[in-house]
């Protein structure tokens, strides 16, 4: 068995952005030269998701929307954890949006369902921060 391991690096330009980093995963997979076994992409800060949905920026919005309703950052007074920091919300949103995918690898692609894709969803940027891509397999 084969494992492979790199760091993704992304520094966004806003604290909440959502950025669609398929490509990147799809590099480290050709990288790896694995063609069967299992891919797992987890956000290395607990104010950042990697998570699975549809690059569609309507649907981008709608989460962005409902995680803001769900954890607004502003009061950032209402949080016990706002102190020296002002990211509470953005541990809450990750909490949401979930820290890790796994993507079955079969004949050397990513082997998504319909209009899957894989994002980095981040709650606290302007910083940069790192995403961990390990392959396992043949
Ligand atoms: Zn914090």
């Amino acid at each position: 068995m084969k494992s492979f391991r790199k760091e993704l690096t992304f520094k966004t330009p806003h604290r909440r952005d959502y950025l669609n980093i398929t490509p990147d995963v799809q590099k480290a997979l050709l990288e790896s030269g694995i063609k069967e076994g299992l891919c797992l992409v987890n956000a290395m800060h607990i104010t950042a998701s990697v998570y699975i949905n549809d690059d569609e920026s309507g649907l981008i919005a709608d989460f962005d929307d409902w995680l803001e309703n769900l954890a607004p950052h502003e009061p950032i007074s209402q949080y016990r954890h706002n102190g020296a920091e002002d990211n509470a919300d953005g541990h809450l949103k990750r909490q949401v949006m979930g820290r890790e995918v796994v993507v079955a690898v079969s004949n050397g692609k990513l082997d998504f369902g319909p209009w899957e894709q894989i994002f980095y969803g981040e709650f606290d940027g302007r910083r940069s921060k790192r995403v961990l891509v390990k392959i396992i397999g043949e």
